[in-house]
């Protein structure tokens, strides 16, 4: 069976409605596959509605940002979205997540490179993340392209860069099995870690109940998948696979043009 269950829609920093990014996903030969938007499940219902139209199943899914030291994304499965500790939850997320995004925009304002918050109005009721302000520093003259933006102001090691302040793994783990769902380490592959301290990690959060690993990434070697996959046998963790897609060339996250989200 095909499958990928690591999707993004314009619910946060993709490109696609649900229904649009599901449409491709069929196209590509996917029977089974998860919306997992940064802390957000808003756009879980018309995916469900989508997934229904198109003969293929979408599992409930949202991508949690936590914070050890370096950022550590959990995926959330099979969760029940009336669940009010976890609606609590993730509403303190998306309060982060603004608190933090109006942290850089003060940054910015500072180099000279003021964003008045309507420039991301049309996404406030989605979740701002780097890429709509990156998009929105193109639009205004500051940034020739998107990803010069993104690494010159706003990726780790740039002068306005502010790290998240997001919970920790461990509680995201358990935020997510009491609300009845599956807790996955997103892209292993991806967390700055020396191994050492990334292994130490995995096992800590295996022992605070992770249930998964995706250790089938978009461009991972196949070294890579296979020391991940003997990682997650030996600590009795399953493994999913996710392609964590935002648009279709994955380097350009959103295009102002196009995105409903960010076109003004
Ligand atoms: P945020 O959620 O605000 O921390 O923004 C992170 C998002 O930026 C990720 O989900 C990616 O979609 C995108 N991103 C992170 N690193 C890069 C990069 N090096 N180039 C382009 N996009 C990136
Ligand atoms: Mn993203
Ligand atoms: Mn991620
Ligand atoms: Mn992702």
């Amino acid at each position: 069976m095909r499958g990928d269950l690591h999707i993004h829609s314009h619910y946060s920093d993709g490109l696609y409605s649900p229904t649009e990014v599901l449409r491709r996903a069929k196209e590509a030969g996917c029977e089974v596959v998860s919306l997992t938007d940064h802390d957000t499940f808003d756009g879980v219902d018309e995916a469900n509605e989508a997934a229904k139209s198109l003969g293929i199943k979408n599992v409930t899914g949202a991508e949690i940002s936590s914070y050890a030291g370096t950022k550590v994304h959990i995926l959330a499965y099979g969760f029940n979205r009336l669940d009010p500790r976890f609606n609590a939850f993730i509403k303190e997320l998306k309060a982060r997540r603004r608190e933090r995004a109006e942290k850089i925009l003060a940054r910015l304002a500072d180099y000279g490179m003021p964003i008045p918050l309507r420039e991301l109005d049309s996404c406030v009721s989605r979740e701002i993340s780097r890429p709509h302000i990156a998009l929105a520093m193109v639009r205004l003259g500051y940034e020739k392209d998107f990803i010069t933006a993104m690494r010159k102001w706003l990726l780790h090691g740039a002068p306005t860069y502010v790290p998240a302040c997001g919970v920790s793994p461990e509680e995201a783990v358990e935020q997510i099995r009491l609300a009845g769902g599956l807790a996955v380490l997103a892209h292993p592959v991806r967390i700055d870690l020396d191994p050492y301290e990334k292994t130490a990690l995995i096992k800590r959060l295996a022992a605070a109940g992770l249930n998964g690993i995706e250790a089938v990434y978009k461009r991972s070697s196949r070294a890579t998948v296979k020391e991940f996959k003997e990682l997650a046998r030996s600590l009795g963790l399953f493994v999913t696979a996710g392609a964590d897609f935002h648009a279709d060339n994955n380097e350009i996250i959103a295009r102002p043009q196009n995105n409903p989200i960010v076109s003004l």
